[in-house]
């Protein structure tokens, strides 16, 4: 914006003047320990994604050689986490340089139930210690949402992943699906820390941990919520938490359903 300085003439003019000079460095500092936090932090969020390719090719290591089915799913399963690895990492530079993600939401359409459970599997498989529940409704039932599946399942793995960070004794994750006329929801519930009410404004926002500390233990950087509301917010849903101390949270995602089947297919073959 445009920067004027021209020299005051009177007292109220200089005290004018250094209330926004001090604004100004203000919002410098915040700014400046904003980065700082963003440089140190980069190399967690990309913790997951690192671990499940890991995961696959110690499992190619050890079987893949003989088994060819395992050979194929490995390397593409690697290819998807690298490829998520590469959004993250364009995503975290956007976000270190504006208030916002510079996210390119595309017009196509997801199954929930499928994407859901095979996001699901993956946790189940990285977190053996866990107990792991999918409760869908209508578990075949094929639940159409607009938006791009790389970015459903980015909301999922965030939900979930901070649905093992802070869980505590009770290392029990409940996933559910289910459908209204004009939504569906998501639900991923931990018996874990949970929050404060205070806290569950503020969680949403950047940078923004309730225990610094400890969230960094767990290699916490604050972004994860911020990244996943802006991306359910960029399709037109809505994402809530419900929360008790010490107690546990639910994380509610909802979007607008597709109901109209020809809307669908009408949109699968454009996609095509
Ligand atoms: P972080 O990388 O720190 O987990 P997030 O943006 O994902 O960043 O979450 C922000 C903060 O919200 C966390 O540091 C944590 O304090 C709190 N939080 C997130 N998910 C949960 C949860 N399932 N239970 C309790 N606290 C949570």
């Amino acid at each position: 914006s445009e920067l004027r300085v021209r020299k005051p003439s009177s007292n109220d003019e200089w005290s004018d003047l250094s209330i926004h000079v001090n604004r100004l460095l203000d919002k410098i500092d915040l700014y400046v320990r904003n980065q700082k936090q963003f440089v140190e932090d980069v190399s967690h969020e990309l913790r997951t994604p690192v671990a499940i390719v890991e995961g696959h090719l110690k499992m190619l290591n050890r079987w893949g050689k003989e088994d060819p089915e395992i050979l194929e799913e490995s390397i593409s399963a690697s290819l998807q986490e690298i490829t998520r690895m590469k959004g993250l990492v364009q995503e975290m530079l956007d976000l270190s340089r504006a208030d916002h993600v510079d996210i390119d939401y595309k017009d196509e359409i997801t199954e929930v139930n499928s994407t859901t459970r095979q996001v699901f599997n993956n946790f189940v498989i990285l977190y053996p210690d866990f107990q792991f529940y999918l409760d869908s409704e209508k578990d075949d039932k094929e639940l159409y949402v607009r938006i791009f599946r790389n970015h459903f399942e980015q909301i999922l793995i965030i939900l979930l992943d901070n649905a093992v960070k802070y869980s505590r004794e009770r290392q029990e994750i409940h996933v559910s699906v289910s459908q209204t006329l004009t939504k569906v929801e998501i639900a991923v519930q931990d018996f874990g820390e949970g929050m404060t009410d205070e806290d569950k404004e503020r969680v949403f926002g950047r940078f923004y941990r309730v225990d610094k500390a400890r969230s960094r233990i767990k290699g916490g950087n604050g972004l994860g919520l911020s990244i996943a509301k802006q991306l359910v917010e960029g399709y037109k849903g809505d994402v809530r938490v419900e929360s008790v101390l010490n107690h546990g949270s639910i994380f509610y995602v909802e979007f607008p359903i597709l109901s109209d089947t020809r809307q669908v297919y009408k949109l699968k073959q454009i996609a095509q």
